[in-house]
């Protein structure tokens, strides 16, 4: 008898692979378990175990495995099931899947680098192979694994990295880069002799002559009694307006003690239930959702922005857990957690995990760890669109918050998944439910509540006293004729900005570009300075004085005359944030004005800084880009400025009116979250355009009719279902023959549309050139047969031995 393990290997071939085991081995594995497999000459991966069979393969002489490295599984059946269906939905290969899956810390292979942890202690608790390890990291810096493997002259060197990641000692390079510290914040404590009620006058007495730090004290029991909850140094100094020398008096003295936790994993011993009373509105639409769920799968939560959902996400929540089922919490986009699990913790207090693809690799692992444990710690678990790939036990709800966001669709690499849509898929194994939430969903959601496969339920109204904004239209083009405008500001907005802030209310402002200004022009002879390897030109940014390409980094410094004909007389086009910054800070001198974009937001903690100084009310405006349209909830902006809509309405894609008309709302969706009512100002050159007259009215329904009507009229979702190939080479004349090659057989092959090749907008990247081809496919045809007909010609395609250098990449869904 012989015996054969099937593995998953991380790599873009479409099979899996068969190797060869002992009878003792074979009894010994799970389906699940993680084996380090060879592969290839000298490479060696870790691979996962789908199934056990007794078939040698046919094609090849099967290998032995060099070690297994789990005891219990790793992965549930569910989970590679739901990578099945992904890997068969989204064209490509399961390898892929596992390969996004899986936290790298779980997937070592001959490649992976490893080198050791700065301002490390190595302590006497290391076996000889890590202590050999470690001294051989300290003299390398940096090693790959299959170096690692010659230096203890060992095949089986995973265990022994193990053990070091999980001391602590070594990191995969990857993390160098940019190693994730999370925030810790300063709390305060009695010293444990003190920390009793019946010791506090005795405290008191021995405070007597010192009035300012008795006061200190008492304000300290106050408030431990009404929270019962870590009291963090702000809190303490903010509650009883002490001054922080008091604090540091009483440290000194060691009354207080200070200790430092991490702001989004504070935990709390015991949690006061929150007394939240939901609204009537919210209630109502709770009980919908629970009666929806009867029958349905997935039920649609369209709330206008500030309606309170999270409010009816919680309580549905709390509902799941009383079954203790597990509960998944997408974001789009890491950024807004903080927030977030403020609430959640609130709340639902140790039961809240976090899934950050920032943390390090050991807290990742740890969240996988509880979730297959089905720990309590983990029973909710917050994250962008990866934690849909923790190995849930017993799932029983995912939210999709903010569904309609894009950045749910990963685009590089494969798989290039939906979570949305592959959260539906999960629930679907494990029998779960799926909220989706938007004040702006998708037309392809809002098209599946209204046809009945999801249910759905609204909010109209916001939470409490609040109303939503009243927008008012500035025409550009009257206000440039009039001489109205001071830079890009109309005198509207500037009065409106005034008005603000002297009422000592805060501001956002909106420009969908960073950088100060998109292109520096010739005066001359016209020419733009562009990207030498990409087909764009370059950005000017104004306080580096650079050019600098979006699409690679390329940059270069600000050239002082043109590079076509010599002319110095070179003038700035267009307009970023970094220029709006620039001229607030000429018109308000003396405000405090920050911006918001991905230039400013790259430091570790710089967007936290950013949202938190701004929530404390340190900066009066806020200029931005998308960024601030993500769900942030700040309680004393009045007004909302777009500085120009129109950049947003023409950009060349199918999305662009429903991208605005969501884009904008959600800005808008920031002013007058409280009492008071909000103002926004939005400035375009079309007044009168559809879109904006919708977002103006907050006729959602009247955007997505007139949407759904042009997307069956041109053949686009949710009617049609896109898939795009996109084909990259370095040779401009091989590419055009392949795609035109590629897109006749496509063409012969489908009675559907095939568009293309088209060279799109940015046709260079790095050097490379590249075409696309759209495959439109009707909802009455097969989906399923016709990627089995597009797999083989793109098979035949790669045939062709001269086409075989073209890489092509397939992304259905586009969006
Ligand atoms: P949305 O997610 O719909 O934009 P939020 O859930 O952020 O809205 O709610 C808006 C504001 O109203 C938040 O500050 C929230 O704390 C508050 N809020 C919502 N519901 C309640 C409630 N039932 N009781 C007290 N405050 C609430
Ligand atoms: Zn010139
Ligand atoms: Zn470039």
């Amino acid at each position: 008898m012989h015996y054969f393990i099937e593995v998953i290997i991380p790599i873009a071939l479409p099979q899996t692979f068969t190797y060869k085991v002992s009878e003792a081995e074979f009894e010994f594995i799970q389906l699940g378990v993680r084996v380090a497999v060879p592969f290839g000459k000298s490479k060696f991966y870790t691979a996962l175990v789908a199934e056990k069979h007794h078939n040698p393969p046919t094609l090849y002489e099967a290998k032995e495995i060099h070690q297994i490295i789990d005891e219990k599984p790793i992965v549930t059946p569910i989970q590679i099931e739901h990578w099945k269906w992904i890997a068969s939905y989204y064209m490509c290969s399961i390898g892929e899947v596992y390969r996004t899956a899986l936290p790298s810390a779980l997937l070592l292979e001959s490649e992976t680098i490893i080198s050791a942890k700065k301002e490390v202690v190595v302590t006497d608790d290391l076996s000889d192979d890590e202590y050999l390890l470690v001294e051989a990291l300290q003299q390398q810096t940096a090693l790959k694994i299959s170096e690692i493997t010659s230096i203890l002259n060992k095949k089986k060197v995973f265990p022994i990295i193990q053990q070091l990641l999980v001391k602590n000692i070594i990191l995969l390079q990857e993390e160098m880069v940019e190693e994730y510290k999370p925030k810790l914040v300063r709390y305060i404590r009695l010293f444990p002799e003190f920390n009793s009620a019946d010791r506090l006058e005795e405290l008191l007495t021995i405070l007597k002559s010192a009035q300012k730090q008795k006061d200190l004290v008492l304000s300290y029991f106050q408030l431990n009694a009404s929270q019962r909850r870590p009291i963090s140094v702000k809190e303490l100094t903010e509650y009883s307006g002490a001054s922080p020398a008091i604090v540091k008096a009483l440290v000194d003295k060691e009354i207080f003690e200070e200790y430092y936790l991490q702001h989004d994993r504070v935990s709390f011993d015991e949690v006061k239930e929150s007394q939240l009373q939901l609204s009537e509105a919210q209630s109502e639409a709770l009980q919908s959702i629970q009666t929806i769920f009867a029958e349905k799968e997935v039920c649609l939560l369209h709330g206008v922005t500030a309606s309170g959902k999270t409010e009816v996400y919680i309580k549905l929540i709390e509902d799941f857990l009383a079954q203790e089922k597990q509960v998944l919490y997408l974001l789009p986009e890491i950024a807004l957690t903080t927030q977030l699990v403020g609430r959640l913790t609130k709340h639902f207090g140790n039961k809240v995990a976090v899934f950050h693809s920032k943390y390090s690799n050991n807290e990742r692992v740890e969240v996988w760890n509880q979730v297959i444990n089905s720990s309590e710690k983990a029973q909710i678990v917050i994250g962008a669109r990866s934690a849909l790939f923790l190995p849930f036990q017993n799932l029983g709800l995912i939210v999709v918050d903010e569904e309609h966001e894009q950045t749910f669709k990963q685009v590089d690499p494969a798989p290039r998944y939906h979570a949305r849509d592959a959260a539906i898929v999960l629930a679907n194994f494990h029998k779960a439910k799926v909220v989706l939430g938007s004040a702006t969903p998708s037309i392809e959601t809002y098209f599946n509540a209204q046809s009945g496969k999801y249910g759905l339920v609204e909010l109209y109204e916001r939470f409490g006293n609040a109303v939503l904004p009243e927008i008012k239209l500035v025409d550009l083009k009257d206000s440039y004729f009039r001489k109205k405008m001071t830079g890009h500001f109309s005198q509207t907005l500037i009065d409106e900005m005034t008005e603000a802030l002297s009422n000592k209310e805060q501001i956002i402002l909106f420009q969908n570009r960073r950088g100060y200004s998109p292109v520096i022009e010739c005066m001359t002879c016209g020419h733009i300075p562009q990207c030498p390897q990409c087909d764009v030109s370059l950005t000017y940014h104004k306080f580096k004085n650079q050019l600098r390409c979006h699409y690679c980094g390329y940059s270069i410094a600000k050239p002082t005359n043109c590079h076509a004909c010599s002319s110095i007389d070179l003038t700035s086009k267009g307009f970023g944030t970094e220029q709006i910054e620039l001229e607030l800070t000429e018109l308000f001198p003396t405000k405090n004005i920050k911006r918001m974009d991905q230039d400013t937001t790259r430091g570790k903690y710089a967007f936290e800084k950013l949202i938190d100084s701004f929530k404390n009310r340190e900066i009066d405006i806020l200029v931005g880009t998308q960024m601030l349209a993500k769900g942030l909830d700040f309680d004393n902006v009045s007004l909302v400025g777009i500085l120009n809509a129109d950049s947003m309405l023409y950009f060349p894609d199918f999305r662009a009116f429903e991208r605005s008309y969501q884009m904008m709302t959600q800005v808008s969706g920031r002013a007058g979250r409280s009492d008071k009512k909000g103002k926004v100002i939005i400035q375009t050159y079309n007044t009168m355009h559809n879109t904006i007259q919708q977002v103006t009215t907050n006729d959602y329904v009247g955007m997505y009719q007139e949407q759904l009507y042009e997307r069956k009229i041109y053949k686009y979702p949710p009617y049609f279902k896109l898939i795009k190939l996109t084909l990259k080479h370095k040779d401009y004349d091989k590419l055009k023959e392949g795609s035109i090659w590629l897109y006749q057989v496509l063409k012969q092959q489908f009675d559907i549309p095939v568009l293309g090749p088209e060279e799109p907008p940015v046709s260079k990247i790095r050097n490379e050139y590249i075409r696309t081809i759209l495959i439109k496919i009707p909802q009455e045809k097969s989906l399923g047969s016709t990627k089995k007909t597009i797999q083989k010609i793109l098979n035949s395609f790669d045939a062709v031995s001269q086409y075989r250098a073209i890489k092509i990449t397939i992304n259905v869904d586009v969006n």
